[in-house]
């Protein structure tokens, strides 16, 4: 059986011979690990007519060889462009591709001056992520698991009077001590009138009763993330509160439900938004409907008003509308879904409905 490294490299290769690029350079991290296993902070990835060759440095030799197979390894002698003149100069390299959306003007002069002949592309590696395989499915769903337990867990800890940067930090925990190796990002904590701003920086601020409390935060598992967002109310929530809570809930549904393949992803946005618009909500939601997620939190596809990407089988992306009402607050539902072969699995479980949290 084709280990899930040759099959993304066999892939690759069809990619490139598609565009005509005889040999590429791999240097975002994430692709690197992608490709090779190699989870180190300085390496790269030479794809050329031989096995791949992954370049790094003495610090990461025993993790090199311990974390790839199927992948040639250099270890630099002196500094990396050296190494990877002489590595091209043996596969007989003439024009060396990079993704130009990862290499620094420095880092390509100093290419240059090794004599070697590059040219800029679209990073094709990161287009290739964007569909998961089974290993990585099964990688985020683990991180799902994590993040959701801990989030049940935290519940026993909302309570008015306590502090947004404590239930965070108590997130943060719960996620660690069930396997993460880090949050995804800086879990979000927003209360009351802070609910009003997507990406609100976690206060001190401390939750009062019939606050709604949005609470975004993500776990890791082998390199994976997962993003979800749940709103909840302190005690029972008002006709206003449910209102804007079901019309979130009702934007997320039609655009969960406009998703197959082929689809445009501007199209899954648009569903959501013309939801809030219709409610007279249209200012109140700013943000895209939804980004991919693998091994880094944001990711292709990207679905709102300007994304060209289209739905395709096997992509994992963040279904995440919001209604945002300055002086007031804010509610964001945000769910994971997994393209299929016609419609949308939704990988998250929590309840999506307005909890108000009763024992208080
Ligand atoms: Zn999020
Ligand atoms: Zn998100």
């Amino acid at each position: 059986m084709k280990t899930p490294g040759k099959v993304r490299i066999d892939r690759l290769r069809q990619l490139m011979n598609a565009d005509g690029l005889e040999a590429l350079l791999v240097t975002k991290r994430e692709n690197v690990r992608y490709l090779t296993g190699f989870t180190g902070s300085a390496g790269a990835v030479l794809i050329a007519s031989g096995r791949p060759l992954l370049i790094t440095d003495f610090r990461y030799k025993l993790q090199a060889h311990r974390e790839t197979s199927g992948t040639a390894i250099l270890i630099q002698k002196t500094d990396f462009t050296a190494a990877l003149r002489e590595a091209a100069g043996r596969e007989g390299v003439d024009v060396l591709w990079f993704d130009e959306s990862s290499l620094t003007m420095e880092g390509l002069k100093k290419l240059r001056k090794q004599g070697l002949t590059l040219k800029g592309h679209r990073d094709l590696v990161s287009e290739l992520r964007q569909r998961k395989d089974r290993q990585e499915l099964a990688s985020i769903r683990k991180a799902i698991s994590r993040a959701e337990e801990s989030f049940r867990e935290l519940k026993r800890y909302i309570r008015p009077g306590a502090r947004e940067h404590g239930l965070a930090l108590m997130l943060e925990v719960l996620m660690r001590e069930k396997g993460a190796r880090k949050a995804a990002f800086d879990t979000i904590v927003a209360s009351g009138r802070n609910g009003a701003m997507p990406h609100a920086a976690v206060t001190d601020r401390r939750i009062k009763k019939g606050d709604l409390v949005t609470i975004d935060f993500g776990a890791e598992a082998d390199g994976y993330f997962c993003d979800i967002t749940r709103t909840i109310c302190i005690g029972q929530p008002t006709t206003r509160q449910r209102e804007i809570h079901a019309l979130v809930l009702k934007a997320q549904a039609a655009a969960i439900q406009s998703v197959r393949p082929g689809a445009s992803c501007k199209s899954v946005d648009a569903e959501a938004r013309d939801t809030i618009k219709k409610a007279g909500r249209g200012n109140n939601f700013g943000h895209g409907t939804g980004h991919g997620i693998g091994l880094m939190v944001h990711e292709g596809p990207s679905i709102s008003p300007l994304s060209r990407d289209q739905v395709e089988q096997d992509m994992i992306f963040t279904v995440e509308p919001g209604v945002y009402i300055p002086g007031w607050g804010g509610v964001r539902i945000e769910d994971m879904v997994l393209v299929t072969e016609k419609s949308a699995k939704v990988l998250t479980t929590l309840p999506r409905e307005l909890e108000g949290l009763k024992s208080l």
